[in-house]
This record gives C-alpha cells, structure tokens and sequence, in this order.
C-alpha cells in the first residue's frame, strides 16, 4: 500500500508561492485540489475536435472557489492580529468568510443584497455564525459600504480588493498547468468583479516566467448580458441576471482585466440569462456536473465559441465552474418545471409502468 501525504490545504502546497512564512497561522479546510473533468458527451454534441476540461470549484470545502483566497485573507487578517474581517458578498464570499472565520475563532461580518442572494448561501452564512447585514441595496452599494466603513471600524476587508485574495486564488491555475502538464490554449471563465480571472492570469504568469509552462493561455471573461460592464464600457447602475453571482455592476479588478485581455489576446463577451440556464443544465444532463448558474457561463461562452470556430479546432479549453448547483436549489428546480418526475401509488404495478413508460 502506496502512502500518500494527507492534503492539508492550497497553502501548505504551495508555501512557496505565496506570501507566507514558517510562522505563519494558516487557517484552511483543505480547499484546492479540486477536480478537472475532462468533458466527453459535450464536445461530441459540438460536432468539434476540442478538449474540453472543467475545473470543478464548487467542490471546495463552501462551495465555490471563494475558499481559494479566504484561507489566504483570513490566514493574513490572523496574522496581522485582526478580530474581525468584513465583506460585501453576492453570496458565496459570505460564505466563505463565514466558514473560515468560524474556523479562526473571528467574527465576520457579511453585507448581501436584500433578497438577491441564493439560499444555499444564506443558509451557510447563517450556520457559519456570520453577523449578517441584508443591504436595501445591490453588491456595489455593499462594496462602497465596506470601504468606506474599514477605515472607520477595526475590521479587515476581506473581499478581491484584499490582494491576499488572488493570491490564494492563483493556485488554481497551478494546479490547472500541473494536471495537463501544459497550460490551456484557452482558460474561460465567469466574469463579475473580475478577480479570479485576474488572479489566473496571474498564475498562470507566474509558472510561465519559472519555466513550469512554456505558453500561456487567451483569457476569456464571460459576463450575463443584464450585467455586463466589460462590455458596456463602463459601470451598469442597476445589473439584472439570473447568475446572481456575477450581478455586478461596478467590478472591482476593472483596470487588471483589460489588461490582461489584452496581454493574453483574449475577449469579453455576454450571453443571456437563457443560454446560461440552458448551459447548466447540459452540463448537468450530458456529463453530470451540477455547478450554479453564473458559473455555467463560462461554458455557454466556449461552447458558442467553438461552434462559431473562434476557439479553433484542436484547441485544449478549460472552463471554471466557480460554484456548486447545490447553492442555487430554487433556480434549478425553476427551471426544471417538465422534469421527468411523476406522481404514482405505492404499488408494484404503478412503478412498473412508470419504467416502461420512460424507456
Ligand atoms: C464570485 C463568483 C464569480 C465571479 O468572480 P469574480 O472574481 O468576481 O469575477 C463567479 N461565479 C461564482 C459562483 C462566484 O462565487
């Protein structure tokens, strides 16, 4: 029997990488290491010679890949001898500040838009032990909030504003470059304030300049078409999408991700509520993968990209699905409506028929 070190956490893994000492206390619940699938019933629908891979980040200890940077920010926030961290959150950053909070023995303090958040969040904030604040507002209103009050109260801002958070959340592509042993031709993914592309980039940067990888990947930012500010040119006052993750309007990491589309000589582009709605549910369908709605973004956008051919044939693509579908139950079962469920007795004969019936 082959034994294997016990994964303890993308700190530990990657010390090296990240701006950390011997000394420091690391507070993680063993996030990273999460699983990339290849995809094999999709690519056929496509009718396309590519390879499509998902990075699967809602299997991180909360959920989604927030835990990736809050065991960086609240590993720092202890370091530094905070009490309190503070965040503005569509959801699953409360999420995860709540989680490793708890797990640090702090308090967090969590601000989310009254009623626009999906219950898997809320319930996890709420058993995490966060002091939630439901804003009369949207997450930008929240994010002016938080800045404006860390100067005013003795609480650490753990949202993508706090750089420790892309570092933490570098590691993915780490881990990406590792599996494949290469980086990807193309790396897509949800975009809302553009920190987690922002901090690919920057992992992927940083393995090309140490030779782990000898290309880089065409960035791509896809955003919901009711939220979409990278492709308004400017802030949206009032974002509506059905992705409430990515229901931003004023993304924080703006100047770095122009930057880094065009460094990487990739694209923004939109997709309607629909076609977002309707790319999670292939991907639940065809390869069993249940991510929440603004993740599936990221593959609707390559999915269009391939059949138009901008993502060439040939191609090695990677998807991040930033959240798990088990956060949003109420949209999933929304939009489930003529699911293949029926109503029958308690009776030998009743289930019978019912198989016959659905094969
Ligand atoms: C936070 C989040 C995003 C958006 O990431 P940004 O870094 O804000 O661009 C996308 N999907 C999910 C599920 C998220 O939680």
């Amino acid at each position: 029997m082959l034994m294997r070190e016990r994964y303890t956490g993308l700190i530990n893994r990657y010390r090296d990488h990240l701006p950390v000492s011997e000394n420091t206390p690391v507070i993680s619940l063993g996030e990273g290491n999460t699983p990339l699938i290849r995809l094999q019933n999709i690519p056929r629908l496509l009718g396309k010679d590519v390879d499509i891979y998902v990075k699967y980040e809602g299997l991180n200890p909360t959920g989604s890949f927030k835990d990736r940077g809050m065991t960086m920010a609240v590993t720092k926030a202890v370091e530094a001898g905070s009490n309190a961290i503070i965040c503005a959150s569509t959801g699953n950053t409360s999420a995860a500040a709540a989680a490793y909070a708890a797990r640090a023995g702090i308090t967090a303090f969590v601000l989310i838009p009254e009623g626009k958040i999906a219950m898997g969040k809320l319930a996890q904030a709420m058993m995490y032990g966060a002091v939630i604040m439901q804003i009369r507002g949207n997450f930008d209103a929240g994010m002016q909030l938080v800045k404006e009050v860390a100067d005013k109260a003795p609480v650490t801002i753990v949202n993508s504003v706090n750089p420790f958070r892309l570092q933490g959340q570098k590691t993915a592509a780490f881990e990406i470059v590792e599996e494949l042993n290469r980086a990807p031709d193309f790396h897509c993914l949800p975009v809302g304030n553009a920190g987690n592309i922002t901090a690919h980039w920057m992992g992927y940067s940083e393995y090309h300049r140490a030779g782990v990888c000898n290309s880089l990947p065409k960035m791509v930012g896809y955003q919901a078409a009711g939220s979409a500010p990278f492709l308004r040119g400017g802030p949206v006052a009032d974002p509506e999408t059905v992705a409430t993750a990515i229901r931003i309007g004023n993304p924080q990491s703006w100047d770095k991700a122009w930057a880094l589309q065009k460094e990487s000589q990739g694209w923004f582009d939109e997709l309607q509520d629909n076609d977002i709605l309707a790319a999670q549910r292939l991907l639940a369908e065809k390869e069993g993968v249940f991510c929440e709605p603004a993740s599936a973004a990221s593959l609707g956008g390559a999915m269009r990209d391939v059949r138009s051919g901008k993502i060439p044939e040939g191609s090695t693509v990677v998807c991040t699905l930033t959240g798990n579908g088990l956060k949003d139950p109420d949209t999933a079962i929304e939009q489930c409506r003529e699911a293949r469920m029926v109503t029958i007795d308690a009776e030998l004969g009743a289930v019978r028929d019912a198989i016959l019936s659905q094969m």
